[in-house]
Parts: C-alpha cells; structure tokens; sequence
C-alpha cells in the first residue's frame, strides 16, 4: 500500500491539503505557524487503491538544533512513506529552509512530489527554474484553500508517473 507523507515549513498548507485530499476537515489548519501536534495520519481512497495519508504539520521542525531542519520523529515519519510531498508557498520562492527540507528529502531517495501552493502561472515559471537546480521535478500548481488543483493532484499521484521522477541519491 502506497503511504504518502505530506512535508514543508510551516504555513505552507500542509493542514488545508491533508483535509482536501482526504476530504474531511481533519487536520487543524492555523494562521499561526508552529502549532505543535502529533503527525496525522488517515486511510484514503486514491485511484481506488487503499493507500495512507499522513501530514507531518507542526511536529516537522527541530527548534533546539537549528542545523537540523526535520526532528527524528519527522524522519522516521518520512521513513514509512512510499511518497513524499513537498509543499511549498508558491509566493515565495525557495526559502533557506525549504532548500534544507528538499535535501533532506532527496537523500531519502524517495519519490518526491513537488506540489506549489497558492501560487500564479509566473510564480510557477519561476519556481520550476529553482526546483530543476535542486533536482527536483515540476511544481505541481494547487490552491488548497480555494480547492483548486486537487483533482488534478490526485490524479497525477495516483498514475502512470506523469512528472519526471526526482533523482534517486
Ligand atoms: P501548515 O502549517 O503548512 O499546515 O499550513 P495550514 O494548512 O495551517 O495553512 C496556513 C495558512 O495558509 C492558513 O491560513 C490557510 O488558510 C492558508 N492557505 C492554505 N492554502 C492556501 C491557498 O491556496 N491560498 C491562500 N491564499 N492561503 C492558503
């Protein structure tokens, strides 16, 4: 069964997509980033297939060693995924701590989906020129507050590999 852990800073939406793609109001989404919780995780339907939604949100981040971006609960989470998915706030670039978390991703050698939230077609152009220095495949655009792109989402992570795969390390 395929287990998808969904990863990114804080306020990124994480929360908002884990809900839209689970399709329940379960994970608390905050305007405040950095609420602590525990990683959540639910059974879902995705292509037909039972697979496992997990939503790393607040407990991603290791305050005390700044060096290390992920906590090890956040790693051994990131473990058990069968996918990853990157998210990130397409208005923004990449951030310091986003390029952290990309590494951190990459080493896993895991499949790695990119997915760009809240975010314009120029923002995506400019965004994607970033990602293919990091080795990473193409922003996937989503709105996940305004449910825009979710379908397509669900669509892309449950078929034939239609983003180029990100590099295996
Ligand atoms: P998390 O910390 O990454 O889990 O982020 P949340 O899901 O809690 O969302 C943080 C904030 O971003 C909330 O106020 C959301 O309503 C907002 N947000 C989420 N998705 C979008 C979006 O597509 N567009 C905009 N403008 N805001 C969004």
């Amino acid at each position: 069964m395929r287990t998808f852990v969904i990863v990114g800073r804080p306020n990124v939406g994480k929360s908002t997509l884990f809900n839209r793609l689970c399709g329940k109001e379960i994970a608390l989404t905050y305007r405040e980033p950095g609420v602590t919780r525990d990683p959540l995780s639910v059974r879902v339907r995705f292509g037909g297939k039972p697979a496992v939604l997990i939503d790393t949100g607040g407990v991603a981040f290791s305050r005390e060693e700044k060096e290390r971006p992920l906590t090890d609960l956040t790693l051994a989470t990131l473990r058990q995924a069968s996918d990853l998915l990157l998210v990130l706030d397409g208005r923004s670039g990449l951030t310091p701590l986003d390029w952290e978390i990309a590494g951190v991703l990459r080493k896993l050698g895991k499949k790695v989906w990119v997915i760009a939230n809240k975010i314009d077609q120029e923002e995506l152009d400019s965004l994607a020129g970033e990602l293919s220095e990091l080795g990473l495949g193409e922003p996937i655009p989503i709105s996940a507050a305004h449910n825009r792109g979710i379908r397509p989402l669900r669509e892309k992570l449950t078929g034939e590999d239609p983003v180029p795969a990100s590099p295996r390390v």
